[in-house]
């Protein structure tokens, strides 16, 4: 167990990662294992590492990340890039991917990446996307865990159409949807309108990067325009939230219209302060737009550049926010709806695997004898309590 410091008792890491969990929002080239990074570099010969310490290029990679712009954090893909352009190793790291998920309980993941990233050894898309899905098949074997791919497109570049044309043909072999990435200011969504009409003239899915490190324009064009289901981060929709002095919220437009519809927001919180798209933790809109009744969902975004792992996001939400078990489970079933996969297997994973599983792990929490004072995870109401003290 472990306890706030306001006095609330909530899971532990451990209990958090014993628990089933759904991740939407993580990029292959932001989770390799720094010793994979590493070995990966020593058999190509590729020199722009600081050294063959992995521990030092962990640390390295993580620093680079932490330097509060959208632009600066993606500097350091560049590094992971270049060692995943093999079919051998992108095999091994989605391998590796899939099972690190499920070593953290991840029993469903969508992870994405862009084809076009790993052409430069001489792949082609096809064959990147093939390598990818074998890893995921590999890893995924045997451990409890269905990892899907979402094939992302690159905004500041002109391949849009090419990588919706080649997500749409593996659907049936595992790519369950398409996502454009990347820097985001200067480059709206609605110059791939190409690409995003394809994939819906082709009934398949798309969510977009919107919302991070640009504002609600942005948001607007990735759902009016560019027919977007999901939100990657959509950290910015707070911005057409306006609270009286009363503490009442009130919606814009485009807030009322992203709640209405259910818009899944795919956030990530410890990235969304790395790149500046929120100020802290403690401050991090997931708060207020949990409170709202958004479907919000909680994700790594890059496991290695952020130093994450999604139970310990569930657990620095824990102790910013008193986050327990029923506020878990609600960001996990509002993760499973939101999935791309077929409308079956996710009432099955629901109903199957994320009720029992939240209903072992609130029982054996409401097991644990309560000191007088503190309440249980497991009897929190979910997400209703009023806030006090010095927490925003
Ligand atoms: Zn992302």
């Amino acid at each position: 167990m472990l306890v706030c410091d306001n006095g609330r008792v909530t899971a532990s890491i451990e209990e958090i990662r014993a628990a089933p969990k759904v991740l939407l929002h993580d990029h292959l080239d932001g989770g390799l294992r720094p010793a994979t990074v590493v070995e990966l570099a020593g058999e190509i010969g590729y020199g722009k590492l600081p050294s063959r310490d992995v521990d030092e290029v962990a640390r390295w990679l993580r620093r680079g990340a932490h330097r509060g712009h959208l632009n600066l954090y993606l500097d350091a893909f560049q590094h992971t890039v270049a060692v995943m352009q093999t079919r051998e190793a992108l095999t091994r790291v989605a391998a590796e991917c899939a099972e690190d998920l499920a070593a953290d309980g991840i029993v469903y993941a969508e992870v994405r990446f862009a084809p076009e990233l790993h052409v430069a050894g001489g792949l082609s898309l096809d064959e990147v996307v093939r390598a990818v899905l074998e890893g995921f098949r590999i890893g995924s074997a045997g451990r409890g865990i269905t990892v899907y791919a979402l094939l992302t497109a690159m905004r500041t570049a002109a391949r849009s159409l090419e990588i919706a044309e080649l997500a749409v043909r593996y659907r049936d072999a595992g790519v369950v949807g398409f996502d454009i990435a990347g820097a985001e200011a200067g480059s709206p969504p609605s110059r791939h309108l190409d690409a995003f009409q394809y994939v819906a003239r082709e009934n398949f899915h798309i969510t977009i990067h919107a919302g991070e490190g640009f504002g609600l324009r942005s948001i607007w064009e990735a759902l009016q325009w560019c027919g977007a289901e999901r939100l990657g981060h959509g950290v910015r929709i707070v911005d057409d939230i306006q609270i009286g002095p009363d503490g009442t919220a009130s919606l814009g437009r485009l807030a009322s219209y992203v709640r209405d519809r259910r818009t899944p927001l795919e956030m990530c919180p410890s990235s969304n302060v790395q790149t500046g798209a929120a100020p802290s933790i403690e401050e991090h809109p997931i708060r207020l737009l949990r409170q709202l009744s958004f479907r919000v969902t909680v994700n790594t975004d890059n496991r290695l550049m952020s130093g994450v792992t999604l139970s310990s996001e569930f657990a620095t939400l824990a102790e910013a926010f008193g986050y327990g078990w029923r506020d878990f489970e609600w960001l996990t079933i509002n993760a499973m709806k939101s999935a791309f996969a077929h409308f079956d297997e996710r009432l099955r994973i629901i109903d199957t695997v994320i009720k029992p599983g939240f209903a072992t792990a609130r029982a054996a929490s409401d097991a644990v004898v309560r000191a007088p004072g503190r309440r249980s995870a497991g009897t929190e109401a979910a997400g209703e309590w009023t806030p006090t003290g010095t927490r925003p």
